[in-house]
């Protein structure tokens, strides 16, 4: 069920302090220690998963209805003008903390986020053959 060696795990269990904002019985949210905007949470799952990968159905959406019930009182509560949902899975994709979590991310009109690519036309080739790799069976 929990891993000794998370940190997110001593959230669950009262071991480490954190902001909960959000509770239900399979998720728990809290405030990021390090916001990119005002209000920026995480949503986890109680029962330890690594990612995206791991988690289990369930779980998973525990967690988005959490994530979404969130995002609600950031719009009224907060003011916030829209939400990103960004769930980062592996190290390769920005991963640092190994227990599942979905950041609730509000968006204020003129906030300094910018995505992290810049969107150009792709190769319909290249992008043929990824989606074969991906539809196949
Ligand atoms: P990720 O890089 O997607 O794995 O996100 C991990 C997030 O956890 C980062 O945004 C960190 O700021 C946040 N974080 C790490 N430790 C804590 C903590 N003790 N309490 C709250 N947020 C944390
Ligand atoms: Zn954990």
């Amino acid at each position: 069920m929990a891993d000794p060696d998370c940190i997110f795990c001593k959230i669950i269990a009262g071991e480490l302090p954190a902001r909960i904002v959000d509770e239900d019985e399979h998720t728990i949210a809290f405030m990021d220690i390090a916001p990119a905007t005002r209000g920026h949470a995480l949503v986890i799952p109680r029962t330890h998963s690594v990612d995206l990968t791991d988690v289990s159905g369930a779980d998973l959406q525990a967690v988005a209805v959490a994530a979404q019930r969130l995002a609600g009182r950031m719009r009224a509560r907060l003011g916030a003008d829209g939400i990103n949902l960004l769930n980062a899975c592996g190290p390769a994709a920005w991963q640092t903390v190994f227990h599942f979590h979905v950041h609730v991310i509000p968006r204020y009109d003129g906030d300094p986020l910018r995505l992290p690519w810049v969107p150009s036309a792709g190769d319909p080739d290249e992008i043929a053959l990824a989606a074969q790799e991906l539809a196949r069976p």
